[in-house]
């Protein structure tokens, strides 16, 4: 009953926001830094929001997160963050020395106005930066965007430092976005399966889901490599997954070196997850693997024989542009209804996207980007739901209304998991579908009057 108080009435609002639907930009920042091998993030900005960032990581991941602040003080937020900046990345490779070092603005740092390209040249002169030692930077000021432009930013600039030999290496660039690492690690398992070889980055798998060893390790043995970024520029062509999320990158290895690129949706659910295999098929010139046959197969199994129970179950959906897209076509093709979707994240694009989806399939949706989650309570008010899927804070709307609730995006807070098992490709369409029946059935149990609670579902 915390959010009681949220009224059924919708009035418009402009200038306002409540129950944010979405982050800050330098979390996607950091979070995308974190798929680059020995790469220490580091936030220009005050210690506060540096915290922030980690924490919110650390709690969705449940791992350490290491990264660097520029510690503003007064003097940097009249004078501007150059020296402090200058000096952080001095201490970090003195004393942690990673491969790579990884800056996001803040909101401060960009009223400021600092010029992270100009202090990374300066770094370079006075010889702070040492040689053989990179630099990556993305422009994340927070007051615009989203945590997903913030990701979306920096794999832009992992992009940027592609160098190409003038020879082909034989590989494909795979984005795969803001996806949990053991989506990306299921991406890995598919690709190899297909016969295709590839660079995926970034990649957290082995970073943010490795197992506990004993010993602390800053800069665990995951990721991308340097080597690997730089090659991106040699490759055949580039699959981005999630137009958000990984097409700007994807764009400009296509437009300074002239490696193709598709701009694919994020593999969630059957018809997604079949682009996907066709298109990796298609870039190998070979059939699909049984093995890969044999999943689809099953989640398809899955699909007909628990029709019953999604077949025009109404869907409150609360979680980020490329994501929500997928989730939309794969729910739709279930038969359920998503009839409620909002996105904190900006973009008309999206609303657009969503309305073809459900109109095809014949029904109204109440679609927002750059809505929060207090609208979306206020049209389950509205329009009540048989299930609400989203991130931890969906939790208090499922309360509040006594719903059906999945967990699913970011972040997750409460509970366990999502690092370990995928919801991506053929497999995690299975894990999703579990999901949303695990919860359905679980409603139909309790509310079951006693002569037709059945033993077989
Ligand atoms: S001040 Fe800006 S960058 Fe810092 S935590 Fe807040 S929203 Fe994020």
């Amino acid at each position: 009953m915390l959010l009681r108080h949220t009224p059924e009435e919708v009035s418009e609002r402009k200038a306002l926001t409540i129950n944010p639907a979405k982050t800050c930009q330098p979390i996607g920042a950091m979070y995308a830094s974190l798929g680059v091998h020995g790469c220490l993030p580091h936030s220009h900005g005050s210690q506060g929001c540096c915290a922030y960032h980690r924490s919110t990581l650390t709690r969705h991941y449940k791992e350490p997160i290491p990264a660097g602040t520029s510690s503003f003080t007064e003097g940097a937020s009249v004078f501007g963050g150059q020296a402090n900046l200058l000096q952080a990345i001095n201490n970090i490779f003195t004393v942690y020395n990673p491969e790579v070092v990884a800056v996001h603005t803040t909101c401060l740092s960009e009223t400021i106005g600092d010029d992270l390209p100009q202090i990374k040249k300066k770094a370079e002169k006075e010889g702070k930066l040492p040689e053989g030692k990179y630099m990556i930077s993305a422009s994340t000021p927070s007051y615009a965007g989203s945590h997903v432009t913030g990701f979306a930013s920096m794999v832009k600039s992992m992009a940027m430092m592609a160098e190409p030999t003038g020879k082909k290496n034989g590989k494909i660039n795979v984005i795969p976005g803001w996806v949990e690492p053991a989506d990306m690690e299921e991406i890995k398992r598919l690709t190899g399966l297909i016969g295709v070889k590839t660079i995926l980055f970034p990649d957290t798998s082995g970073v943010l889901n490795g197992p506990l060893s004993g010993e602390y390790t800053m800069f665990p043995e995951g990721g991308t490599t340097m080597a690997e970024l730089k090659s991106t520029g040699d490759s055949t062509g580039t699959l981005a997954l999630g137009e958000w999320c990984s097409a700007d990158a994807a764009r400009e290895l296509d437009s300074k070196h002239k490696v193709p690129c598709s701009v694919l949706d994020m593999p969630f659910g059957l018809a997604a997850t079949d682009r996907f295999i066709d298109a990796l098929r298609t870039l190998a010139g070979v059939t699909i693997p049984d093995e890969i046959a044999k999943e689809r197969g099953q989640l398809v199994d899955m699909i007909s024989d628990m029709h019953q129970y999604l077949y025009g179950k109404k869907v409150a959906l609360v979680g980020d542009p490329d994501q929500l897209i997928a989730m939309t076509e794969f729910l739709v093709s279930l038969d359920m209804k998503p009839v409620h979707i909002v996105t904190g994240t900006p973009g008309k694009k999206f609303e657009k996207r969503i309305r073809e989806i459900t109109a095809e399939a014949g029904f109204e949706v109440n679609v927002k980007a750059k809505g929060d989650m207090f609208l979306l309570h206020q049209w389950i008010k509205n329009e009540p739901v048989d299930v609400l899927i989203g991130n931890s804070y969906c939790k208090y709307i499922a309360r509040d209304e006594d719903v059906p609730y999945v967990r699913w995006g970011f972040p997750i807070l409460d509970r366990q998991g999502h690092q370990y098992f995928p919801t991506v490709g053929y497999k995690g369409g299975l894990r999703l579908l579990e999901k949303i029946l695990g919860v359905l059935l679980d409603r139909l149990d309790r509310d079951a009057p006693e002569e037709k609670f059945e033993l077989v579902l």
